[in-house]
């Protein structure tokens, strides 16, 4: 199946005892069985089947089974949000004593995330640029993970995957990659050699902004047999491939319980059948937006990856022919200028998200970055008279109708 299809079609063939063309909303917390000899099997790993749906629940599982099919990886996990997935991850791969090298132009919540990790004796290592020099300086011993989002939210510079899954690869670190703001749509990280890939799903995924979840793609690394991951090695043994995927659903989500709940499962469903459709709509009102941005006075450091001037322009040719996302950053020359242009706009709604159909607008530095330092804040990419939009699918003219008036306001 070519990509699209497989959004659509990817591991379902319709409900064999009703003929139902969309996956039924299982919802239903266990599930009964005849013998106990059954459920001992399914619990044993003899049988294949559903006893709780805290493990397991046949719509989530679906929607678990088309990003595998559309990521092209061996297993998924969906989960209760995309921290929750991020989080999942790192307890899969770490222990006390262990590093991890990170972006530092991700997601603020994720960065304060890793950077709490410094309390279970887990240290971050905070790059401003993964790429192979810095691994080649920075990885130990001790380093198990290297962590990056495709284009980083909000600093949008763009990850050169080859090359750093060849150094992650030669090292045997596990690459993994926070693909949110691309999508399989314009990438598929596991393609270019990376181990794990992570989506949070409550953006472009949905698309609708009715469902808040998160979902683990894993690639089947062979690198969990190797004696520095202590905990997967014992799965390596028994699963082969699949032992960070067997790990992560018996131990880890069984044991925190963040799970993808059966109707956020079947809104994921409905919304990746239109992703294609709906990224390249995204894109390309992204790619106008930018340009109308970067012409207009008054406006500077309009940050688009596909704008020529852009620090990664090169990088985000090479990988992202079809589109580099929604995500839009530029700076105003004052906090004050930031929240009248904000204030001014009618049709784009100021809120925390990205990914939705609508147009959205926020101020970073004062809601999703409010409690970073400045010194963190700069190392992110967020300056007080910055504004971060994400571009959505309505009519480009309305969009840019919008933004010029809350300009020509100021
Ligand atoms: N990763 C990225 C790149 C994000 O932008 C976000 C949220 O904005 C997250 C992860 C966290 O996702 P969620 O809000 O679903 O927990």
């Amino acid at each position: 199946m070519e990509f699209q299809t497989k959004l659509i079609h990817g591991n379902w063939n319709g409900d064999i005892q009703t003929g139902a063309t969309n996956v039924p909303i299982y919802y239903s917390n266990a599930f009964k069985h005849e013998t106990a000899k059954e459920i001992e099997n399914i619990f044993a790993g003899r049988e294949l089947g559903y006893v709780y749906s805290r493990i397991a629940n046949p719509t989530v599982e679906a929607f678990e089974k088309r990003i595998t099919a559309v990521e092209g990886g061996i297993g998924a996990l969906a989960t209760s949000s995309g921290m929750a997935a991020i989080y999942l991850t790192l307890m899969n791969i770490l222990r006390p004593g262990d590093e991890i090298i990170s972006s530092s132009g991700i997601f603020g919540g994720t960065y304060t995330l890793l950077k709490n990790l410094e309390e279970y004796d887990i240290r971050v290592k905070f790059a401003d640029k993964i790429d192979a020099g810095t691994l080649e300086r920075e990885i130990t011993d001790k380093t198990k993970l290297v962590f990056t989002e495709t284009i980083g939210n909000p600093r949008l510079d763009v990850v050169d995957m080859e090359a750093v899954s060849n150094i992650c690869k030669e090292k045997n670190v596990i690459m993994t990659v926070d693909s949110t703001l691309t999508t399989p749509y314009l990438i598929k990280p596991l393609d270019y050699g990376a181990d794990i890939v992570i989506h949070s799903t409550s953006k472009f995924i949905n698309g609708n902004a009715n469902a808040v979840g998160g979902v683990i793609v894993d690639g089947g690394s062979t690198k969990y047999g190797d004696d520095k991951y202590t905990a997967l090695k014992r799965y390596a043994r028994r699963f082969g491939k699949s032992a960070f995927i067997a790990r992560l659903r018996t131990e880890i989500a069984k044991d925190l319980g963040a799970i993808m709940s059966p109707m956020n499962g079947f809104l994921s469903l409905i919304a990746i059948e239109t992703l294609g459709l709906r990224m390249q709509a995204h894109c390309d009102n992204a790619l106008k937006v930018a340009g109308f941005l970067a012409a207009h006075a008054g406006i500077t450091d309009v940050n688009y990856p596909l704008l020529r001037n852009s620090a990664d322009y090169q990088t985000a040719q090479k990988y992202y022919g079809k589109g580099a996302g929604a995500v839009i950053t530029f700076r105003l020359g004052s906090k004050e200028n930031a929240f009248k242009f904000i204030d001014n706009l009618k049709l784009v709604s100021n809120l925390v998200n990205i990914g939705d159909s609508k147009t959205l607008v926020v101020h970073p530095a004062s809601t999703i970055c409010v409690h970073h330092s400045l010194a963190e804040k700069t190392q992110m990419g967020v300056y007080e008279d910055m504004v971060r939009i994400s571009v959505g699918i309505e009519d480009c003219s309305d969009i840019l109708e919008d933004i010029d008036q809350a300009l020509g306001r100021l």
